[in-house]
């Protein structure tokens, strides 16, 4: 009920820009979002780089509403890529293909992702996009998207895709990719979605997670394992350890300010860990499914706001 409270909340655009512009907006947001800048992202990544875990920089925002902001929002990340390489980041991008335009103009879309990820496939070294999977509507297009972008020539490798265990499609997707050998990020799914194509108990998606998991690690590509659940991470280490899996050729990977903890003891154990640093004005749906996702993390927020 909380989660769906929360999602509904995310898409109120009233709420969004008054929070948006609020000083106690960005100082509540702050746990979860690095900051507004690309200077304040890149401090954040090289603590993160520091504490031994790599990191990919996303720069907030999605449904854009003109090709303007469509290609303001690309070149954003033109200048994400080019501080990789001047600060020698151990760091990759994720971006959303809404936030490219992808509602606006198809095209546009296409040839401004296609400039990213052929901008990060020159880097030295070789760099790295994710595209983000959002709500049901787009997951075919950005699946279509994604494999296209694969098969460009010298993309591969340099552009990955996101699963949701919670979709009932998911597994037929995951054969799909791994077929052309794309890396996947696999995680439960932030949206809210109809019971006639998700998952709807934490037990069922957490199976679907589990069943995902396995087949992703034995598939032979580079995946990653995003989720704070500990009960995942056990059941991957498990099946990473029986199945004689090499510790470097997958990760896990968490949202930034969140279980820190957990982050630092895996690094200390030896597994790759990637924390997903969320910076840009537009922080507010992002927050907004971030607090739905655990009832405390709105007691957190709620006592910070006491606070002021
Ligand atoms: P849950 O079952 O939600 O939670 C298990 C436990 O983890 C909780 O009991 C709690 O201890 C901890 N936890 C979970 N969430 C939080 C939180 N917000 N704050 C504090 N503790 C928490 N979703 C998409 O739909 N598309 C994407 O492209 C996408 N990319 C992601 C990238 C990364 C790196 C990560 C980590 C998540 C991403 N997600 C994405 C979000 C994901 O789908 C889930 O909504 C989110 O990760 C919560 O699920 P969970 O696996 O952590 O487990």
């Amino acid at each position: 009920m909380l989660r769906t409270l929360f999602v509904r909340l995310s898409e109120n655009q009233t709420l969004r820009g008054f929070a948006e512009r609020s000083a106690l907006g960005h100082r509540v947001s702050g746990r979860f979002v690095a900051g507004t800048e690309i200077a304040d992202a890149v401090r954040a990544t090289q603590s993160v780089n520091k504490a031994g875990m790599s990191v990919s920089i996303d720069n907030l925002g999605e449904n854009v509403t003109n090709p303007d902001e469509a290609r303001h929002s690309a070149q954003l990340y033109q200048q994400i890529l080019d501080a990789i390489v001047a600060s020698q980041l151990n760091a990759n991008v994720s971006l959303k293909l809404t936030h490219m335009g992808l509602d606006v103009d198809e095209q546009l879309a296409r040839d401004l992702v296609s400039g990213l990820v052929a901008r990060a496939a020159a880097m030295q070294p070789r760099g790295f996009v994710r595209v983000d999977m959002e709500g049901s509507p787009y997951t075919q297009r950005t699946l279509d998207f994604v494999h296209e972008l694969h098969r460009a020539p010298g993309n591969q490798g340099s552009v990955g895709a996101v699963m949701q265990a919670y979709l009932k499609r998911s597994e037929s997707d995951v054969e799909k990719l791994l077929a052309e050998g794309i890396r996947i990020r696999l995680c439960k799914g932030a949206y809210k979605e109809p019971a006639s194509i998700a998952f709807e108990k934490k037990e069922e998606v957490d199976a679907n997670y589990v069943k995902l998991m396995k087949i992703l690690l034995k598939s032979g590509v580079y995946h990653g394992l995003a989720t704070h659940d500990a009960n995942m991470i056990r059941q991957a280490q498990a099946f990473a350890t029986s199945e004689k899996i090499a510790r470097d050729s997958f990760e896990f990977q968490m949202l930034y300010g969140i279980r820190r903890d957990l982050q630092q003891s895996l690094v200390k154990d030896g597994w790759r860990m990637r924390v997903y640093i969320p910076f840009g004005t537009e922080w507010y749906p992002y927050f907004m499914r971030r607090l739905g996702e655990r009832p405390a993390n709105a007691l957190f927020v709620a006592r910070n706001m006491l606070r002021s």
